[in-house]
């Protein structure tokens, strides 16, 4: 393990590994099971986010360094949110997190649905023991007799109906006897607890829907906290990692899984539920109400929008799995919800592209230089490292030729103060090429500056001798005009102009950032005509940038700006 994302998790595990906690269980097949299992279980009911990025990344993680395994678990109990498309879009993004659900040749690929039978039988069980009931009562009557915070409910009239009337009912529910929300299944526990969850929860209900994997099979379907310990049992998950808010329901996960012990339908240790604070990032939402607002209001281009804090976007933007997993040690584990900095997630994407990165150049608002004294039809080859660290990975060549593409900004007529980049009468080197002296510009008829003027320096040849004699503080990019190649450049920015967006019920549709995408058409060094779609460059200068996966050609690039080379955001 690494010692830098230590954390209370990790404490815990590695106590139980050292009192031996899980040390002699046996799995369906006789063989020993790991100590140490645990489970990412998302509903299929969206796309995966930066958040659930987390949980992957600590449920896979503990799993990998202390040499146990991670189920993937759909947890698909609520028949009508669910879809195969989320499914599979979900093995899609764990996997390109770079995780398996692998142990030896054995995948642990679940789904909650195989286990109807068994979360059924478990219910009878319950029922017959005299810990669960049905209830007729009108969902009003039992939101009401259940009472508020700090003041005990009511038992309800049907509490103490004979187990076999429960039974009973509870098989003619299944049966399809009666409508959605005439019965429902509940836990029978204390209706006094200060704990509300403890209040009798409902364990069953009756959903006549059609289930994405079950069909028309079933028509009561268990509730999610009856549910969730019973599949983590079932799996013989050891540490159950979830988000805060399910604190309050640990005392239930614990009260199911010894009642279900008891009926000898698992054995000790049972698992247990530890909490962690979710993921809150900055100039980003993560509920899946509203992302799916953005996507069908048309306020971004779709799920796998580059500006989309959602697995498929970031992936598309340019994010590296390996920037995601940095991301994830960095900020740990904590025991409080806190807003971790939008700049922690760039700042592991660009700690991982800077040794990762091809350069390039790219000209991204183009205005023509003009090398005067060039001879016209020539060209000299220019070379720069593929990696400045990295002299193994060699050079990449480009021509030089009488008209260059350079940036607008590199381009003053009248300079500002501590400006040295090109004005007239000053000198720059054009980097990999020579140094010029800028000698004028011409203006269309409305005085805009439409080509740049310079002479150039034969001698002056960068990785020449004579390149030492010339001292110049500018150090400008460009690209040859004939040669370059031209590529679409999306220039995307923070969606929101307000770091949270959405907290305290704020309207996140009043914080959107007018600017988030622009759209150029940059000159680019010639030999990027070959780059592959997802392959991540970095445009000298101007930040790393990615070939879109979907849109970008051959010879045809399209590009994504992931982000710039340094924080700047507010500056
Ligand atoms: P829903 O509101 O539909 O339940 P959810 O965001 O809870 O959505 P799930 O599919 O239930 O999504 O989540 C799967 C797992 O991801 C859960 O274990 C959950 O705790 C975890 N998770 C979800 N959001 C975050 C977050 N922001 N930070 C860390 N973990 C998260
Ligand atoms: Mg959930
Ligand atoms: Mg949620």
């Amino acid at each position: 393990p690494n010692p830098a994302s230590s954390n209370f998790l990790r404490g815990i595990i590695e106590a139980d590994l050292a009192a031996g906690k899980h040390e002699k269980r046996v799995g369906k097949d006789g063989q020993p099971l790991p100590t140490v299992i645990t489970r990412f279980p998302p509903e299929p009911n969206g796309y995966l986010h930066i958040g659930h990025a987390k949980s992957i990344c600590l449920n896979f993680g503990l799993a990998r360094d202390y040499a146990g395994r991670c189920n993937l678990r759909f947890d698909d109990t609520n028949p009508t949110k669910e879809e195969q498309e989320y499914v599979d879009t979900i093995i899609d993004s764990v996997k390109w997190l770079g995780f398996d659900w692998k142990d030896g040749d054995k995948e642990h690929l679940y789904f909650a649905s195989d286990y109807f039978d068994q979360l059924y039988a478990m219910a009878e069980y319950l029922i017959t023991a005299g810990h669960a009931y049905v209830d007729s009562q009108s969902a009003d009557d039992m939101q009401k007799n259940r009472g508020n915070f700090g003041e005990a409910g009511k038992n309800s009239p049907f509490r103490d109906r004979p187990a076999a009337e429960s039974l009973d009912m509870f098989r003619r529910m299944k049966a399809g006897e009666f409508k959605d929300g005439e019965h429902i299944l509940r836990a029978k526990i204390d209706m006094a607890s200060p704990n509300m969850n403890m209040r009798d929860p409902a364990i069953y209900r009756i959903r006549h829907a059609h289930h994405h994997r079950t069909g028309d099979k079933w028509c009561v379907y268990p509730m999610y906290d009856y549910a969730h310990p019973l599949e983590d049992a079932i799996e013989n998950i050891t540490h159950s990692i979830c988000t805060l808010e399910f604190q309050d329901h640990r005392p239930f996960y614990d009260w199911i899984l010894e009642r279900t012990a008891e009926g000898g339908f698992f054995n000790k240790p049972l698992p247990h539920q530890y909490e962690f604070a979710r993921l809150n990032l900055t100039y980003a939402i993560t509920s899946k109400r509203k992302l799916l607002q953005l996507v069908e209001e048309n306020i971004v281009d779709g799920w796998d929008d580059p500006r989309m804090p959602t697995i498929v976007g970031i992936r598309r933007r340019g994010f590296t799995p390996e920037s995601i997993q940095l991301f994830a040690e960095r900020i740990g584990v904590a025991k409080v919800d806190s807003w971790i900095d939008m700049s922690t997630l760039e700042g592991a994407l660009r700690d991982d592209l800077d040794e990762k990165a091809p350069r390039a150049i790219a000209v991204l608002r183009p205005l023509k230089l003009i090398i005067d004294n060039f001879p016209e039809g020539e060209t000299v080859e220019c070379s720069a490292p593929v990696h400045p660290h990295h002299p193994e990975r060699g050079n990449r060549t480009f021509p030089i030729s009488k008209e260059l593409w350079i940036e607008q900004e590199d381009f003053m007529e009248v300079p500002s103060k501590g400006y040295f980049r090109l004005f007239p009468g000053n000198k720059v080197r054009l980097r990999y090429g020579y140094v010029v002296e800028c000698v004028g510009a011409d203006k269309d008829a409305d005085g805009n500056i439409i080509a740049v003027h310079c002479t150039y320096f034969p001698d002056s040849k960068s990785g020449t001798e004579g390149s030492a004699n010339y001292k110049v503080k500018g150090n400008l990019h460009w690209v040859s005009a004939a040669h370059a190649l031209e590529a679409e450049v999306r220039l995307y920015d923070r969606l929101f102009t307000d770091a949270q967006p959405d907290a305290g019920g704020k309207d996140f549709k009043l914080a959107l950032n007018p600017n988030s995408k622009e759209i150029v058409k940059a000159f680019v060094e010639p030999g990027v005509s070959a780059v592959q779609p997802d392959e991540k460059l970095q445009f000298e200068r101007h930040g790393y940038f990615v070939a879109d996966r979907v849109d970008s050609k051959a010879g045809k690039p399209v590009f994504n700006r992931v982000v710039t080379l340094k924080d700047g955001w507010g500056k």
